[in-house]
């Protein structure tokens, strides 16, 4: 692959690069701006749901503090004991019917007025049922004695409450009736004479009365057990929580209690596996917290209380109300943050380029001014020089001139201006070739550079005719420098011409005068000059101020004025 569709492929690359990392740029700062909602929303869940469980737990205490001291209290009384005494003979395997028992048992009058005491206690106990069971397990009073189904007269020796009482331990305990099929808490408390156990005074309470305990979405009580005895969603009742004791209870005893031996599990799952997976903007503490229950679709905070009365347990299952809200704001706040981190680069990009477009233009801008200042640097020269031979062009040296002019007018020092021309420059053309001519004009103004001073100036006036000025400088003076350079002129040899080739020059000069202007300066030269030329040239003729004029020159010969 060459540069070119290199080249090419990197920017749409490098923009790809760019909004892919805008975009993980902007998963990180949503994760951490959800995940202080998040944080801020289950701690104060955390309040009400741990607040809900401990007033559940206090009213589950209450309730049945008030109702399990009756069995107790009652087990104490002489007449209880009395009657378990006199009923002790009755045995629930002497093969009769319930209703044969019920009928002998009522027709004993200890019993006949046990029943009526107990009817009365359980009218203001609040209980649903008060009965005594002797120690061969047949109950021989109850507070039903005179209703349609009376405990009175049932074999009662495997209920789980009084095989556990009858080992002397006061019990208390939740169980499904027997007959009724109802749920609900029993209590059992032994009852002595004379040091011997005689039988129990049991107590039932119904939990129908209860259902306040799981008035609250999501809340479930459990027995000793792990069984769910009661749930707001009463579908849950009779599930089981994981590793719940009753699964590993004999079935005899699980039917006991329970009147069933199928106990579907109530699962609530971690959700700190799944979280990692499918929201991983979770922090693994916060995961840690929530758990899954069936049939809701938001994760949930868990708390349970344990070790109430009757061995109960409440448990709520909370569902994190905020949850949907905080998804949607976490996928907002990454779409928010990756466009305002894409409008930033790009403005940066902008801002950058143009930045860099206006460092180019104005490099461009200040190489093309130093190019013009340069062009315009030597357009400067080369108008203050005649290009051939380096002397000053025409228009400069009648500038000069004036400046000079002005000067010794205002100084009162003496001026002296020449005009120089090559003699018979026009054969020195035809017999050697123009170039050699050049190179003669060049020479004539090296031999002026190098015989002139420093402040005399030399300028090309028009083909070879040349200017000269000489400042603070007399007439005499002037004729003499003219005379040296003119010699020296026709003397010498460059080594750029051809040997034979012979040079000569007739100079006419004057001097500045008060007032004179540059015209007649350069008049008086001009026609001294033709004087020069007139006398055969090849010498210097002066033309003092005050002179009367020669014959007036030809204006063939004048091609220089201005
Ligand atoms: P005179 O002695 O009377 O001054 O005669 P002359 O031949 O020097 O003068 P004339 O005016 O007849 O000829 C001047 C010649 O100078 C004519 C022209 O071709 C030549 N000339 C003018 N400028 C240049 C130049 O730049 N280079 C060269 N090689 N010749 C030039
Ligand atoms: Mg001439
Ligand atoms: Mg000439």
């Amino acid at each position: 692959m060459n540069r070119t569709p290199l080249r090419q492929l990197a920017g749409p690359l490098g923009l790809v690069l760019a909004a892919l990392l805008c975009w993980f740029a902007a998963g990180a700062i949503a994760d951490r701006m959800v995940q202080q909602e998040l944080a801020a929303a289950l701690g104060a869940q955390r309040q009400v749901t741990s607040s809900i469980v401990d007033n559940m737990a206090e009213v589950i205490a209450s309730d049945l503090a008030l109702s399990r001291a009756m069995p107790s209290t009652m087990a104490e009384l002489g007449a209880v004991q009395d009657a378990l005494v006199a009923a002790r003979q009755y045995r629930p395997d002497d093969g009769k019917s319930d209703a044969g028992r019920r009928a002998q048992l009522t027709g004993v009058p200890a019993l006949a007025a046990i029943n009526r005491f107990l009817h009365d206690a359980q009218g203001f106990s609040g209980l649903d049922a008060i009965w005594l069971i002797n120690a061969n397990g047949l109950c021989v009073a109850s507070s039903n004695a005179t209703s349609a189904h009376p405990y009175i007269g049932r074999d009662m020796h495997t209920r789980p409450y009084f095989l556990n009482t009858r080992l002397g331990a006061f019990t208390e305990a939740y169980g499904v009736g027997r007959q009724t099929g109802d749920p609900g808490i029993f209590i059992a408390a032994p009852v002595y004479n004379e040091g011997l156990l005689v039988g129990a005074v049991a107590a039932r309470m119904s939990l129908s009365r209860f259902r306040h305990w799981v008035a609250h979405p999501g809340s479930f009580v459990t027995d000793q057990n792990g069984v769910v005895i009661m749930a707001n969603d009463n579908q849950l009742e009779g599930h089981t929580l994981p590793n719940a004791p009753v699964l590993t209870m004999n079935p005899v005893e699980r039917v006991n209690t329970y009147l069933r031996d199928r106990f579907p599990p109530f699962e609530i799952r971690s959700l700190s596996a799944d979280m990692r997976e499918q929201e991983p903007w979770v922090p693994s503490a916060a995961a840690a917290q929530l758990f899954d229950m069936p049939k809701h679709p938001t994760p949930a905070l868990y708390e349970s209380r344990d070790g109430l009365n009757s061995g109960l347990s409440a448990h709520l299952v909370d569902p994190i109300a905020t949850w949907p809200e905080l998804r949607s704001s976490h996928r907002r706040d990454r779409l928010l943050v990756f466009l305002t981190l894409v409008g930033t680069v790009t403005l940066t990009w902008v801002i950058t380029v143009s930045w860099r477009r206006e460092l180019r233009h104005h490099r461009a801008t200040r190489d093309l001014a130093q190019q013009l200042q340069a062009a315009n640097a030597l357009l400067a020269a080369e108008a203050r020089h005649d290009a051939l031979t380096g002397a000053l062009s025409r228009r400069y040296f009648l500038d000069l001139l004036r400046h000079e002019i002005d000067r010794a007018r205002a100084s009162g020092t003496p001026l002296c201006m020449a005009i120089a021309d090559l003699d018979h420059f026009k054969q020195i053309n035809d017999c050697y070739g123009h170039a050699a001519g050049d190179r003669a004009l060049e020479h004539f103004v090296d031999t002026c550079r190098a015989e002139l001073r420093g402040s005399d100036a030399v300028g090309r006036l028009g083909g070879e005719e040349f200017g000269i000025v000489l400042p603070s400088t007399r007439l005499a003076e002037g004729i003499d420098v003219m005379e040296r350079l003119r010699r020296r002129f026709k003397g010498s040899q460059p080594a750029k011409l051809p040997e034979d080739i012979e040079l000569a020059v007739s100079i006419g000069i004057t001097e500045y005068a008060a007032d004179d202007l540059p015209e007649r300066l350069i008049s008086r030269a001009d026609m001294a000059l033709y004087a020069a030329k007139s006398a055969g040239r090849d010498r210097t003729e002066a033309h003092a101020p005050g002179d009367s004029p020669p014959p007036a020159r030809t204006s063939a010969n004048a091609s220089w004025q201005a």
